[in-house]
């Protein structure tokens, strides 16, 4: 059984019990982070510490754990589930809610503790960096529904739970969104990018999507490798027409989309610059 890590103490995952009037429960009023862990070597950690104190700062929540205190619960939980997830590959999932109130009143509540929660979940292998050994990804399309402020990390998902199902029921492998005005915003678990005229483009950051750490070590690597990026608005147009489409995210670090919609993307199979990406991702992801 794996062990998880609840308000100071670790614990089965099974016995990890909440209050029900948590609001993270009852509003999904709380901040999360999930760190991609392989043999035990976290990726990105510093900037996955930024990211959740900027949004623990947003909705106000003080969480009282500082970036070392939750390396201790990281390196405890690998060390403590590794039998059990024997590939190595390893995301831990950091989870601060508001905390436990006496009664369900929107306003933020003075004086309740947090409730910290962590846990330790086997991940799927990262891509292999071989054009043809790689599992491509096939994607649908669909108008983002969520709210307007998808740049912070909330537990508040179920507009992205909604847009996850909307692919996964028909058996894709994600839902790649665009706003009103037909311009990409991200997909529903990981930020887009796209080749188009051999330079990588991939929407800007804004209120729109997820600051993604993956995406923000691909535009470090990439440049430095060589590789033109752009940060820009990238339309729904371009993306049908790009030579290539991308998917990052902690999991997929960065995965090739060969269909969109039932349409193959340039020849329907992943693309050089893809490969020379992940390549660049993977010799700078554990000093990132
Ligand atoms: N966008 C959304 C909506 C996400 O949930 C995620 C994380 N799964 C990402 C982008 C990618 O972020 P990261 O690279 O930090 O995993």
């Amino acid at each position: 059984m794996t062990t998880a890590y609840l308000n100071g103490e670790y614990l089965p995952l099974t016995e990890a019990r909440i209050s029900p009037m948590d609001r993270g429960f009852l509003f999904g009023d709380g901040i999360y982070e999930v760190i991609p862990c392989h043999q035990g070597k976290p990726i990105g950690f510093d900037a996955h510490m930024s990211r959740m104190r900027e949004g623990l700062a947003a909705l106000d929540i003080h969480s009282g754990m500082t970036p070392s205190d939750w390396l201790e619960v990281v390196t405890a939980l690998l060390e403590k589930n590794t039998s059990f997830i024997p590939s190595g590959y390893i995301g831990v999932y950091l989870h601060v809610s508001r905390g436990a109130d006496t009664r369900r009143f929107h306003a933020y509540p003075k004086d309740i503790s947090p409730t910290l929660f962590a846990f330790a979940f086997e991940l799927a292998p990262p891509p292999t960096p071989d054009i043809n050994k790689v599992r491509p990804l096939k994607v649908s399309l669909a108008q983002d529904k969520r709210w307007q402020r998808c740049n912070i990390k909330s537990t508040s998902l179920l507009g992205n739970v909604m847009h996850y199902q909307h692919s996964h029921q028909t058996g894709l492998d994600e839902t790649i969104l665009y706003n009103a005005s037909n311009e990409i915003t991200e997909a529903s678990s990981c930020n887009v990018f796209a080749v188009i005229d051999g330079k990588v483009v991939t929407p800007p950051l804004d209120h729109q999507l997820l600051p993604g750490i993956t995406r923000q070590i691909a535009l470090k690597a990439l440049p430095e490798a060589g590789i033109e990026c752009h940060e820009r608005v990238l339309t729904l147009e371009e993306l049908k027409g790009a030579d290539e489409v991308w998917l990052t995210s902690a999991s997929k670090e960065i995965s090739p989309v060969v269909e969109i919609e039932g349409q193959m993307v340039a020849d329907g199979r992943p693309g050089k610059r893809w490969l020379q990406a992940l390549q660049a991702f993977n010799q700078v992801k554990f000093s990132a």
